[in-house]
């Protein structure tokens, strides 16, 4: 069928970004059309954790996250899908962790609060042994990232969005785009196309030198006496995350971590697991960053992953269920919002907490753009 719609608002992408612009946009009481080439969502948001670490943030990200916070909330009960306000559990292996955890639970913030051995183990299925304690990292959600995004997408074309899907954009142009299945024109254009802004507006994603990042997952299930109450982060989460890696006890942690296990730090691992509704696990992730990163995973990463996980959960195997690559923008900074032409805004999250954060960066973005734009 040809394609001739109209509308205040045009979004490219139906991922977690895009789908957060449509509902900022319906929520203003504006006609919204969103456009995606593929048939349902497959890219980064169906493809992560699921963990939405707001209180792993600090700064830009921090400001959306916890706008991202209230969003998901709202969300997750209108559009009816699971989310836990679970908190993050960090699980401390060596003393150096548990001092960068004390140094940012000093501060008197509530957001982190120290766990002992014991209490740490009550929440989270871990080898005897294995920590020396931990912390729960209050404000954090999750999320089940292969149902969120169709929930949502459900919930709005019930409120009068209309999707496009298997569409693909092939030209944003102030007053509308152009498709492969004929036009729309809008007031606005939200371009949310993640990693893939470079085929679409390549001076865009030059200026703010964007290229993929690319990593390694895999779901197993395993033969766990007590479930995950909470996401769960180690010594290489600290040493990656905002409110943690510009800690003085840091610097320290990140050459112990790297002076010892060279091989891991190969990977760029950031070693952190979420449990499904099911009981499944996800382990993950490495990184490798490149304007197009290789097809091949390499089966080192996957075997590192199980390694790690055998040492630190209380399971004496684990069975692969699935392996796959996921793939976010990554660049200098860690969010791109541009506006390259009148009406036309672009948008991503250009480092991996577009889940935490992205809800919160559409909505900032899009009443931004509707205060600008001429009465
Ligand atoms: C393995 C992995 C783990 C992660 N873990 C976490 C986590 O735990 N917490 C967290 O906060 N973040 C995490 N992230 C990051 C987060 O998933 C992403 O930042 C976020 O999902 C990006 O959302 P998006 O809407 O920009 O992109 P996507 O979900 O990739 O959506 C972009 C959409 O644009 C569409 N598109 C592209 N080009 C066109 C075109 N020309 N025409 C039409 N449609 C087009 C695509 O088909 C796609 O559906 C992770 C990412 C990965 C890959």
């Amino acid at each position: 069928m040809k394609l001739s719609a109209r509308a205040d608002v045009a979004v490219v992408g139906a991922g977690i970004v895009g789908l957060g612009a449509a509902y900022a946009a319906v929520r203003r009481g504006l006609r919204v059309v969103v456009v995606d080439r593929t048939a349902s969502p497959v890219g980064s948001t169906v493809r992560n954790f699921g963990h939405l670490c707001i209180g792993m943030q600090t700064g830009q990200a921090r400001r959306y996250g916890d706008i991202a916070r209230e969003l998901w909330l709202r969300l997750a009960r209108d559009a009816g899908f699971w989310l836990r306000e679970s908190g993050t559990l960090v699980a401390a292996m060596r003393d150096d962790e548990l001092a960068v955890l004390e140094t940012a639970a000093r501060g008197g913030s509530p957001d982190v609060r120290m766990l002992d051995a014991d209490e740490l183990r009550r929440r989270a299925p871990l080898r005897a042994g294995a920590v020396v304690g931990g912390a729960l990292i209050a404000p954090d959600l999750q999320v089940n990232p292969r149902e969120a995004a169709a929930a949502i997408i459900r919930h709005l074309a019930a409120r009068g969005v209309e999707f496009h899907f298997r569409t693909a954009v092939t030209a944003i142009r102030p007053g509308g785009i152009t498709t492969t299945r004929g036009t729309v024109d809008a007031g606005s254009v939200v371009v949310a196309v993640n990693h893939d802004i470079d085929q679409l507006l390549p001076e865009v994603a030059e200026r703010a030198d964007v290229q993929r990042c690319a990593l390694d997952m895999m779901r197993v299930a395993g033969d766990l006496p007590a479930a995950l109450e909470a996401p769960l982060l180690t010594g290489w989460s600290l040493v990656r995350y905002g409110r943690f890696s510009g800690l003085p006890e840091t610097a320290a942690l990140r050459d112990r971590l790297h002076a010892e296990r060279p091989d891991l730090a190969a990977l760029d691992l950031n070693q952190m697991y979420t449990q499904l509704p099911d009981g499944s696990l996800i382990l993950g992730d490495s990184h490798a960053r490149a304007v197009q990163p290789g097809p091949f995973q390499p089966e080192g990463a996957f075997e590192a992953f199980l390694d790690q996980a055998l040492a630190l959960f209380d399971a004496r195997r684990f069975r692969v269920i699935e392996r796959w690559q996921g793939v976010y923008a990554s660049a200098r900074d860690e969010f791109l919002l541009e506006q390259p032409d009148d009406g036309v805004v672009v948008i991503a999250a250009t480092t991996g907490i577009g889940m935490t954060c992205g809800l919160g960066l559409a909505e900032t973005a899009l009443s931004t753009h509707l205060q600008e734009a001429p009465a």
